[in-house]
């Protein structure tokens, strides 16, 4: 069931985690809606400024408040907390019908009002739709957003692809037209540069195929007994076909490791992603060092590379989504920028963490730590 319907429903399961901010002077109406509210998580704050506080340290889903109270009113607090996140959800607890608060507290945004003295149906009718309304809210943004990262992709994905087909079309008009010599180097060169082209197509279909199918998959793991060093062999074997011609050392350090519970598909992605990076960024001839070993409860797999680093400040905008470092904004980047962001995800959904230590200029070390149970 969405959340939104089991909140208007009041299926306890959701309730039950949702937590309402109850803010008034009265401590017998805090205790009151406490009691009428009893299937939620209840905080309560007998000030704004309190209310305020607690807000700051844990956004409750709801407030529920007092209009009138010493010190600040309900609707300084509404201003407040609606500056900090214009999508909060503030119900109004007011104690007469006064058209001029009514229209202020209506421009600073609330989400209902409920009179007093407290009617206990009303209260959970009102607390029930504003929640309802909240939850449907959000399931449109989370769309927006989902229809926002799809176009960006979208037009990622086609300036991608123009890039090496308007190399290799570029070539073949050149060749109609008769514009090689077959003796000239330079005809060579253009034949090497054309191959290449269309080996990078290739290879960013494939990624295409693989990204569109982890998004397909979606990211929830399952997991079974695993022996890392074979899918790290195998994972090597793949990287070295793809980037074969590079003038790359790679050594490799296997340790013998216990069973690792594991998705294993799901850590070969991520363990191609992370090689892959290293080869990619590598830049010509360069060194490659790959490790494995145990530490207490988890194993660790760490990749260097002597590439062309990452300057500190990129280093955690690159588990992003669509994020290349770019310093001249030239967009020919190679790739679509989501490695990582899989890779990351992957491994907290396995309760690992990875992490990055790089220096531009000398190389990157990514380190990603599993635990064994
Ligand atoms: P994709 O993985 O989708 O093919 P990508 O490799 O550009 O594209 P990520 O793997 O997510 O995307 O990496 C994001 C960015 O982080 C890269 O574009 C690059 O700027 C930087 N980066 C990642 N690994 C390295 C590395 N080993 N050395 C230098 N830069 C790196
Ligand atoms: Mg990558």
């Amino acid at each position: 069931m969405p959340a939104f319907l089991s909140q208007i429903t009041g299926h306890q399961s959701q309730t039950s985690q949702t937590t309402i901010l109850v803010v008034d002077d009265d401590r017998i109406i805090r205790e009151l809606c406490t009691q009428a509210l009893r299937n939620y998580r209840i905080v309560q704050a007998a000030t704004s400024e309190e209310a305020l506080r607690l807000y700051e340290m844990e956004p409750p889903d709801l407030i529920l408040t007092d209009i009138i109270m010493p010190g600040g009113s309900g609707i300084d607090l509404l201003r407040q907390v609606k500056a900090i996140d214009p999508n909060a959800t503030v119900v109004l607890m007011t104690g007469f019908v006064n058209k001029e608060v009514i229209l202020s507290a209506l421009k600073e945004g609330a989400d209902d009002f409920i009179n007093k003295p407290l009617n206990i149906l009303q209260l959970r009718t009102s607390i029930e739709k504003a929640l309802g309304r909240k939850a449907l809210k959000q399931e449109l943004a989370d769309i927006k957003r989902s229809d926002e990262l799809k176009n960006t992709f979208l037009s990622l994905v086609s300036h991608k692809l123009r890039t090496p087909i308007t190399g290799i079309s570029l070539f073949l008009q050149n060749l109609r037209m008769g514009v090689f010599n077959p003796e000239d180097p330079i005809f060579r060169q253009s034949i090497e540069m054309a191959s290449e082209e269309a080996r990078y197509l290739g290879q960013l279909v494939g990624e295409l195929l693989e990204f569109s199918q982890v998004m397909v998959n979606g990211t929830e793991v399952n997991k079974s007994t695993c022996d890392l060093n074979e899918i790290v062999a195998d994972v090597l074997i793949k990287c070295r076909e793809e980037h074969g011609n590079f003038d790359v050392e790679l050594e490799t350090a296997p340790e013998v490791l216990p069973p690792v519970p594991l998705d294993a598909s799901k850590i070969s992605f991520t363990l191609h992603q992370v090689i892959d990076n290293a080869f990619k960024f590598s830049d010509g001839p360069g060194r490659i060092s790959l490790k494995l070993g145990r530490h207490d409860d988890s194993v660790f797999i760490v990749v260097s590379d002597s590439g062309i680093g990452i300057p500190e400040s990129e280093i955690p905008k690159v588990f992003e989504k669509f994020y290349q470092v770019d310093p001249n904004q030239t967009g020919q980047i190679r790739g679509f920028g989501l490695g990582l962001f899989y890779a990351r995800d992957f491994i907290r959904q396995h309760g690992g963490s990875i992490g990055i230590v790089s220096e531009p200029g000398l190389g990157t070390t990514v380190t990603i730590s599993l635990p064994l149970q």
